[in-house]
Parts: structure tokens; sequence; C-alpha cells
């Protein structure tokens, strides 16, 4: 078959099953103390194997906007999903991003199905599920809709029984086990040329690195990997972004309410703080991450970037034009200022729009520069890298045209 190319890039076909793991919220750390802690030997193996690296994920570090870029194999800046909301000037409405119309590109999973590939897309959340399948032949269906799926809308039927696991409460580990298992009966029944699965960052954002309950899930995770991997798929994992404490020393969250702080600068409804990790699935970071855009104009806006900038807690304040710039945004669907959080501080629009109460636990959460580093693995050996710096949108670039056919795995343990 003939390479594909999309976006401006080329991918040879697939000999065997690819399978693409995104991993909600994967710090790097989560992967090694699983290891370390021998819970997880086949990520053990993988890890051991020269096959195993760490890259930049687009920031803001939130899930839409790099699945998109991973999918796409390219930033916002051209695919046009930069966050959860934006506000529209024209229509004075802050506007939620979730809809296929505000993709500005074509998926690499759609053109590969074009071109006579099976695809098949499963996700935790069916928020994902629209843009991630759009236009695109094939199945695509989410944990938490699996009863609902039909033929003419996900390209597949009778999933729960597929699956052979109740649909899990949207705010659990099995909502991502569940796609997992998923992923391991299609390969069984159906063996599509091109999978990506998606989880949930649910648990990474309860739990740090090396804990019991992050080894508990990553220890499921290995099952299932190692289960396709014996089944001969190249398995090519990353994450959507990494994830950090929130906390101060007492454990409360450490948070910067931007909106209460601007309005006591230049008075109210001067300016609109918009978080745009904030969705309708808010009960486990209550809407609180490390990256906010605010929409300013003129004199206060030079007042808001003086007074902030200077705060602890920030790392940085730029324009509209910088922010795009540096981080590869669609500055139309920017503010005049974006501000990114240092790593343990989150930022918030006003303490009163805040509900708290659904965190169970300590506040951890992501969105900035802080939690950019992700993990791209491989259970096959990897060539001519050399020493190129690796975004995670590059995970099908590497897994289609940089892979050799031996396993790295069994590489590692010659
Ligand atoms: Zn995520």
């Amino acid at each position: 078959m003939n390479p594909i190319e999309v976006n401006g890039r080329r991918y040879r076909w697939m000999h065997d099953p690819l399978v693409v793991v995104c991993v909600d919220g994967c710090e790097y750390d989560y992967l090694t103390e699983a290891a370390r802690a021998g819970v997880a030997p086949f990520i053990a193996k993988v890890l051991g194997s020269g096959s195993a690296f760490k890259g930049d994920c687009v920031v803001p570090s939130f899930t839409n906007p790099n699945n998109l870029s991973i999918v796409t194999g390219v930033p916002p800046a051209v695919h046009g999903i930069c966050g959860n909301y934006f506000y529209d000037r024209d229509a004075d409405a802050e506007v939620m991003m979730n809809d296929p119309k505000y993709l500005r590109t074509g998926t690499a999973l759609a053109a590969f199905a074009d071109a006579g590939a099976k695809v098949a897309v499963v996700t935790a959340k069916d928020k994902l599920r629209k843009l991630l399948g759009h236009r695109m032949k094939g199945i695509c269906f989410s944990s938490e809709k699996a009863a609902e799926a039909t033929l003419a809308e996900n390209g597949i039927e009778k999933v729960v029984e597929l699956v052979g696991m109740p649909v899990p409460s949207v705010y659990s580990a099995e909502l991502s086990e569940f796609v997992f298992a998923a992923g391991v009966k299609l390969l069984e029944t159906r063996r599509p040329d091109l999978m990506y699965l998606s989880t949930t960052d649910y648990i990474q954002h309860k739990f740090a690195p090396g804990t019991e309950g992050a080894n508990k899930f990553y220890a499921m995770m290995d099952r299932y990997l190692a289960k396709m991997d014996a089944m001969g798929a190249v398995i090519a994992l990353t994450a959507d972004h990494g994830m950090n404490a929130k906390t101060r020393a007492d454990g409360t969250p450490n948070v910067i309410y931007l909106q209460d702080a601007i309005d006591g600068w230049i008075g109210k409804e001067k300016s609109r703080v918009i978080l745009p990790i904030t969705d309708p699935y808010v009960v486990h970071h209550g809407a609180l991450g490390s990256f906010a855009t605010i929409y300013v104009t003129g004199k206060d806006k030079e007042t808001v970037t003086a007074k902030l900038a200077p705060l602890e807690g920030i790392e940085v304040v730029l324009d509209n034009a910088a922010a795009a710039k540096r981080f590869e945004l669609p500055p139309d669907r920017l503010g005049d200022l974006v501000v990114v959080s240092t790593k343990h501080v989150v930022l918030g629009t006003s303490a009163s729009r805040h509900d708290l109460s659904g965190l169970d636990a300590p506040l951890r959460s992501h969105g900035g520069i802080s939690e950019q580093t992700v993990p791209l693995l491989f259970n096959r050996r990897v060539t001519g890298l050399q020493g190129r710096k690796l975004r995670n949108f590059d995970i099908l670039d590497v897994a289609l045209n940089h892979l050799e056919a031996r396993a790295a795995v069994n590489a590692a343990a010659d």
C-alpha cells in the first residue's frame, strides 16, 4: 500500500495491527513506579528496551487539544481545538469546543479508513468520541455510552456483550479498563489495522505515581497491553498530558482566583477569565487547572499583565500573539492574555464559582507547562530518530515510519 499523507505528514502503511494508546494524565513516573513495584512487567520490559522516550505534549496540557493533536499529527494552531471552552466575542457567549464543527483538519484515523484500513476508536468519555471519529468510517464508541452503540452511529452494536463487562460509572477506574478490554476483544474478533484507545484521568487526578491506587491501575493496564502484544499488535503508548499535585503544605488546593484578583485591580465586568479545562465532568478537579485565558483590552490589559506577572505561582503571562506562537495555538480562540501557573498552583475564576465539595482527595491537576512531559513507548525497536525531540503527536510518525519489525520487548530480554 502507498504511504498516506495527512496534514503535511507521510505515514507508511502498517504491517501489523497498530494500537495507539493515549493514557490520560500519564505522568512518566506512573510507569516507572509501577514497573519498580513489580506490578507492571510488560511496561517494565518496554521501559528497559530502549524504545521508551519522553516527549512534550501540547500546552494547554488538557485532554482534547492533545488527543486531537495525536490523531491529526499537528498542533492546535492547525486543528483548532485548544480547550473545552472559548469565548465568542461576536456572540458574547462562552462556547463549548467539543463539537466537530470546530475541527479545522481531518484526522489520520479518517484518512487511513478512507484508504481502506479497518479503523477502531474507543474512548472512555463520550465527549471525545465525536471529535476523534469525525468523518471516520469504522468503529467508534465510548465506554460511557457503550450500551447505546449502534451500527449506524458507532459502526458496531452489542458492545457490552462483546466486552463482557458492565458499563462503568463515569467516575471510575473501570471506565478506562472497559477501553482496554474492548481493545483486546476488537483485536480478537475484528483485528483492526489501526486502533486508537483513549482513557480517562480519573485515577491520575486522585493518586500520585507509586501509590497503591495508581499502581493498581497500571497493573490492570499492563495485563491488557501484554495481551495485545502477545496477539502480534504494535503498541504505541503516549499521554495527553502529565499530572501534578496542586496543593499547599496543608493539603488544601493552591488556587489563584484570577477573576477576583482582576476585579480588584480594574473593577468588575471589565474582563472575562476563561478556564478551558471546564467541562461537564468537573468533580475530580473542580474545574481548576494551570492554564487560563483572559479577555481584557486596552489600558486594563496592561494593568492586568503588570499586576499578574510578578505574582507568586504565576509561571508566565503572554499576550495573544506571543501565546499563539509559543504554544502553537489558534489566536482566534484565545483571549487577549494567556496565563500559566507554576507546578503546584492552579488558576480559578472567582472563588464563588468553583464547587470544591466533590474533591475527596488532595487536588491533582494539569494544564500548564509543568505537565508537558509525557511518555512515548513502543513494543518494537525504534530506528532513525537520532535524538529528535519528540512531541506526543509524533506517535503515529514513530509507530508507522520508525519501527523495526523486531519486538523491542524480546530484544531486551535476549
Ligand atoms: Zn487528560
